[in-house]
């Protein structure tokens, strides 16, 4: 009976357990990608981005004399459909660690289970189970450096190569249209522009890679954190969405590192953060929620996100060049450097008090490489709130960050159009991107800053100190 291959995260037929057990078994292969509510809650840049990604799994599947068949509803009744329609045995997926995905498959596997039906979950969104990597007490680690050193001798598999066949059923089970699923409809006018900026499937992803290491990773330790210059790999929309695996990115790492590639470590480290993430969000699910350190509950955060610095802040007009110039970039490109992310995140957090949860959730809807654990950890570490952070009262100074990571304001200028004869492209097109209802213009003249940054650093510590942190 056939196989039902069920893609979520892992939209790659390179380096993928669950499909190459498929495809080894010889039965049958019925890819499917459902459109399920928990699908249908992303926000709308990874929506977006994720129906590109679909887009060319299914070509690539194409391409194999295979199909991806599209169903939209629950997951489990559309499972139990194509069960029924299909005589299926097995269903097959690659895990997931978020709770409410967890959630989901646990209750699928069970019905399955109850049914007679084979439902098999496989490894490949990481290198490392989460709850593989233990302390020498059992416990899990609340510390990066700590976490680095258990796992970096580890051995990790190395990539499976795509199948070369997939064998077709004899019947296929009809497939909706991904175009009427307008997964795109709430990007706006954002969204041609932001396809210009995505590099989009496993074949993109692995040409990038390849480049990566080849002119990038080199240097990649002293340029990563220059947010003007095209330093790191950019793999993230791709790691995000399991266009490529982090083994494969892991490996090339190692290669490099072998061959004495000065920044191959530092590269391997960032990949090791990803797997952090996933760490604690397994252990702490709570981290996607709430402070993960509880006293933190008490802070008296600004929790309104139409708080005028709230929306200051969103719509890139607060005055900071460095600030507005990183969430421009994430406006038109759906991304943002990661030093642009600090900064932001400790500008809201610490100069206008703001939760750090109304930044989390901007980043959700815009980010094309949004990822629900780095997301959350990058969020509470620059708060102050979470496990290994960066504590309250070292507050990023946007203007001394800006003369020491753009000194020549190549990235300021890139993005920020006001003040400009010739502004460059990508900074008129984020005038381009945005809703209509935010009635801005580049004619409208740069703004004043909305705090001047020693008050809002002075009234962020104070709030800090009267608390007894
Ligand atoms: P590279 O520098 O090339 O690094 C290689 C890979 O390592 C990345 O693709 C990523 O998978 C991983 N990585 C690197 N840095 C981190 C990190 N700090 N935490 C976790 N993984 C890391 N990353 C996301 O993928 N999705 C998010 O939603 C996200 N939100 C963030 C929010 C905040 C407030 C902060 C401070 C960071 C966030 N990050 C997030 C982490 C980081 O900024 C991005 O992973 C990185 O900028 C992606 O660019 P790159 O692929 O060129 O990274």
């Amino acid at each position: 009976s056939p196989i039902l291959m069920w893609f979520r995260r892992d939209l790659r037929l390179s380096d993928h357990p669950a499909l190459s057990a498929a495809s080894k078994s010889g039965r049958p292969v019925i890819p499917i990608f459902i459109l399920d509510p928990l699908a249908r809650s992303l926000g709308a840049a990874p929506k977006f981005r994720l129906g590109l990604g679909v887009d060319r799994l299914a070509n690539r599947l194409k391409a194999q004399g295979s199909r991806l068949i599209l169903r939209s509803g629950d997951a489990r009744d559309v499972i139990e459909q194509l069960i029924k329609e299909t005589g299926a045995g097995t269903v097959y997926w690659s895990r997931l660690y978020d709770p409410d995905s967890v959630a989901r498959d646990t209750g699928i596997k069970a019905t399955l289970k109850a049914r007679g039906i084979e439902a098999q979950s496989y490894g490949g969104h990481l290198m490392f189970e989460p709850w593989t990597v233990q302390t020498k007490t059992d416990g899990y680690y609340k510390v990066f450096t700590p976490f680095w050193k258990a796992v970096k001798q580890r051995e990790v598999e190395s990539p499976l190569p795509a199948p070369s066949r997939l064998a077709a059923p004899d019947v296929w089970p009809d497939s909706e249209a991904l175009s009427d699923w307008h997964l795109g409809v709430a990007m706006n006018r954002a969204a041609d522009i932001l396809r210009g900026h995505a590099r989009v499937g496993e074949d993109a992803a692995l040409a990038r890679l390849g480049q990566f290491i080849e002119e990038s990773v080199g240097r990649y330790a002293e340029r990563r954190d220059i947010p003007g210059v095209d330093g790191t790999s950019g793999l993230s929309e791709n790691l995000s969405l399991g266009e490529i695996s982090p083994h494969r990115c892991w490996h090339a790492g190692l290669r490099a590192r072998h061959e004495g590639k000065p920044g191959a470590e530092t590269f391997l480290k960032e990949l090791v953060w990803r797997e952090f993430a996933y760490h604690l969000m397994h252990h702490t699910p709570r981290i996607l929620t709430a402070n993960w350190r509880e006293e933190w509950e008490a802070f008296p955060w600004e929790t309104d996100p139409g708080h005028p610095h709230a929306v200051a802040w969103k719509q890139a007009r607060t005055g900071i060049e460095f600030v507005d110039a990183a969430m421009r970039e994430m406006y038109v490109t759906g991304r943002m450097h990661n030093r642009g992310r600090m900064i932001v995140a400790s500008f809201l957090t610490k100069h206008l008090m703001c939760h750090w949860k109304t930044g989390m959730a901007w980043f959700q809807d815009c980010l094309t490489d949004w990822d629900p654990a780095s997301n959350a950890m990058g969020w509470q570490w620059a708060a102050g709130s979470g496990p290994d952070a960066s504590p309250y009262f070292r507050v990023f100074n946007p203007a001394t960050q800006l003369d020491k990571f753009d000194r020549d304001r190549s990235y300021v200028r890139r993005w920020i159009a006001e003040g400009q004869g010739d502004p460059p492209e990508d900074a008129l097109a984020y005038f381009d991107a945005i809703p209509r209802r935010w009635a801005l213009s580049h004619d409208d003249g740069y703004p004043s800053p909305i705090v001047a940054l020693d008050d809002g650093r002075k009234l962020a510590l104070a709030a800090y100190q009267s608390r007894g942190f």
